[in-house]
């Protein structure tokens, strides 16, 4: 199969390049965090089994307790109530893992404005330059957030009046659910919407329509800056996690060089 060939050809010449995509995901890692009265996801935690001793003398080996949506992850649609009768993690197809992306780098406005929100116009104006966003693929929005992911503090951003980080406005995440080809959106933050999103119209407006059409998440994505706007192809690799909402998910990027 020609194409196959041209791809191992391109992977031992270097032409191809395989760009990590996802955080480290250690007990340190940042969490969502809720208001109190809702239940929280978990921490990153390993549990030793063994290592080399009485407990198994050849061998290392862990348990560990994560929640589905720690750490760069992927949101399929039935985590929200809007897609509860969609897909569950383990039910995604295998060939929406593997998709184009095009990437929106809006790292200079949220470096000026930590709640920054795309809107339809910013994407129609970059479309004007780079084409149309990919059918069956992913919009993945580059705001330098990843730079704060070795703090929950700085990650969460949180004052007294809550969360300050960058998303999409309610109009641009019903554009991108309803009238974009796009299988789903990937952002640098704890989550897929905005940090404000909590008082948006609807609530959470990427999570509610993105889920409600059955499109899909994936957050806590780190290294956007080494993608070019259009042409990487994206791998994510969710466990197949039967009736999951969601699940910890190795991101990686193909990028020709
Ligand atoms: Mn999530």
């Amino acid at each position: 199969m020609p194409i196959l060939q041209d791809l191992i050809h391109a992977m031992s010449a270097g032409s191809l390049e395989v760009v990590d995509l996802t955080a480290r995901l250690t007990s340190d890692t940042p969490i969502l965090q809720l208001p109190p009265q809702f239940g929280q996801t978990a921490t990153f935690e390993l549990q030793e089994i063994s290592r080399y001793d009485d407990r198994g003398p050849a061998w290392y080996w862990n348990n560990f307790r994560t929640g589905e949506h720690t750490g760069t992850h992927f949101d399929a649609p039935n985590h929200w109530v809007s897609g509860k009768d969609g897909e569950d993690v383990a039910s995604v197809p295998p060939s929406k893992l593997v998709a184009p992306a095009a990437v929106l780098d809006f790292s200079a406005e949220v470096a000026a404005n930590a709640d920054f929100l795309l809107e339809i116009d910013h994407v129609k104006a970059w479309e004007q330059t780079h084409g149309p966003l990919p059918a069956g693929g992913w919009l993945l929005f580059r705001t330098g957030w990843d730079a704060w992911s070795h703090s929950q503090e700085e990650f969460l951003n949180a004052d007294d009046n809550g969360p300050h980080t960058p998303g999409l406005s309610a109009e641009c995440a019903r554009w991108l659910a309803e009238e974009s080809p796009v299988i789903g959106l990937g952002t640098e933050t704890v989550g897929t919407d905005a940090g404000a999103a909590g008082g948006f119209e609807p609530m959470f407006p990427c999570h509610n329509l993105m889920h409600g059409a059955g499109k899909y998440g994936l957050t806590q994505l780190q290294n956007l800056a080494e993608l070019p706007p259009t042409g990487a192809v994206i791998v994510a690799s969710p466990l197949r996690i039967v009736r999951g909402s969601g699940s910890p998910a190795r991101v990686l990027a193909l990028v020709e060089r």
